[in-house]
């Protein structure tokens, strides 16, 4: 079965979507690097692998589909964050943003009948809560320690233990 167009076409724009995610968690990375804070760092490090893999996941999907997929331009991502919690707090927005994304295309898959995009969303749907919940959890620790360097230094260094490839 053909892929719908206009589901193609907003696949494509989550390949996009979520390279733009990538970019965005190297960017607060980098923040973290240069802030000293090594853990944070390498914890979005991860979060940014683990975006890219998201992107090829619809991209594999679009191509084993008889689809094409067009790479898109990426903006500048925010690198300059008022504090830690700052920028975490921009990185739960971002997967905020990428949740309602995931509903709208498996609505759009739903309203086309297409069931094997709707498994594909299926995983991303589950994906996304586990996302939001490990950013949130993420919120918590830092508000808990943004005022105690000591507490900081002990939260960056359990940071730092997430390699690519695992969950935060
Ligand atoms: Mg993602």
């Amino acid at each position: 079965m053909n892929l719908n167009e206009k589901l193609a076409s907003a696949m494509n724009d989550q390949v996009n979507a979520e390279l733009a995610a990538a970019h965005n968690y190297l960017a607060i990375s980098a923040y973290f690097d240069a802030n000293d804070l090594p853990g944070f760092a390498q914890w979005f490090r991860a979060q940014s692998a683990e975006e890219t893999q998201h992107a090829m996941k619809f991209y594999d999907f679009i191509m084993r589909r008889d689809a094409d997929v067009t790479v898109g331009a990426i903006a500048q991502p925010k690198q300059d964050f008022a504090s830690p919690l700052d920028a975490i707090e921009a990185g739960l927005k971002m997967e905020q943003g990428v949740s309602a994304q995931i509903h709208a295309l498996f609505a759009l898959a739903r309203e086309v009948q297409d069931y094997a995009s709707q498994s594909l969303l299926t995983w991303f749907l589950d994906e996304q809560v586990e996302e939001e919940d490990s950013f949130r959890n993420l919120l918590i620790k830092t508000k808990a320690a943004a005022n105690d360097p000591w507490n900081l230094q002990m939260l960056d260094s359990e940071l730092g233990q997430r390699t690519e490839g695992s969950e935060g």
